[in-house]
């Protein structure tokens, strides 16, 4: 064993977390990120205790995106503390480097940072654990799907054939390691000009939807390519709390019910 698929390494599970779910997208820029914030912004204003693991070691985007840059978790008894926002526990690398510092690590020094933020972090009680993984399918895609008990993954894509061949990668990636699949999300899906109100689908459309019904998985929803949504997640306030009532936000509500 060793292989994807094969035999399973001793697990690594936060004892107190009932389902992680994974974000997952076969390419970077596609919106996974962002989509993951919103997502886990969604969970939470339904109630559930979220947690965010942001699992994208060489870029990470969490403290960004949830205004935590340059912050530093604190340790109780020997326990890193994740830091807490908007209603989230929230643990990334990024707030134990500077953010222009690059990660130059190795594969192996990767897999035990992702183990060390899972194993000693004081996650405490959480209904659900966000994780924003890394683009691609590599070796952290790999360690979190054989050795963390994952409820399943959501595939970012954006419409276009490129990032989609990627997203059905991805998507058998957690099929070959027997991770359920929760849906594909297609993000950037359409653009509506904010002045004449003319609809352009920039990178095509549809293309999830068509691929999630290929692929037998569900469709989960559609987001559309915004300034708004762009803006607020630079700013540290993703769309789901700096707009709770506009149409983005019911859009990731929608996805947070579909899960
Ligand atoms: P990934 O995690 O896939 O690399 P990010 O979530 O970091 O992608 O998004 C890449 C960039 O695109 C960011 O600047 C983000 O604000 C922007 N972005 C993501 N989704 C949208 C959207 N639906 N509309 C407008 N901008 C978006």
């Amino acid at each position: 064993p060793g292989g994807p698929g094969g035999g399973r390494a001793q697990t690594i599970a936060p004892p107190g977390v009932r389902h992680i779910v994974a974000v997952a997208s076969g390419k970077g820029g596609v919106g996974k990120s962002t989509t993951a914030a919103n997502l886990a912004l969604a969970l939470a204003a339904r109630g559930q205790r979220v947690g965010v693991f942001d699992a994208d070691i060489y870029g990470p985007s969490m403290p960004r995106m949830l205004g935590l840059t340059g912050q530093r978790p604190g340790v109780v008894n020997d326990r890193i503390q994740p830091l807490q926002t908007l209603g989230l526990k929230v643990m990334s690398i990024g707030f134990l480097m500077n953010e222009e510092d690059p990660v130059v690590w190795r594969g192996p020094m990767v897999m035990g940072a992702l183990e060390q933020m899972l194993r000693d972090v004081d996650w405490g009680e959480l209904d659900v654990m966000v994780v924003d993984m890394p683009p691609g399918t590599g070796d952290t895609q790999l360690t979190m799907s054989q050795r963390v008990p994952l409820a399943g993954a959501v595939i970012v894509s954006t419409p276009q054939d490129i990032a989609l061949l990627d997203a059905r990668k991805g998507l058998n990636m957690f099929r070959r390691v027997d991770v359920p699949v929760l849906g594909i999300v297609e993000n950037m899906s359409y653009y509506v000009c904010p002045n004449c109100g003319h609809r352009e689908e920039v990178f095509a459309h549809g293309g999830a939807k068509a691929t999630a019904a290929q692929m037998g998985c569900r469709f989960l929803g559609d987001i559309p390519l915004d300034i708004q949504i762009r803006v607020n997640a630079d700013a540290g306030t993703p769309i789901v709390v700096s707009d709770p009532e506009g149409p983005h936000a019911r859009a990731y509500l929608g996805i947070a019910d579909a899960i």
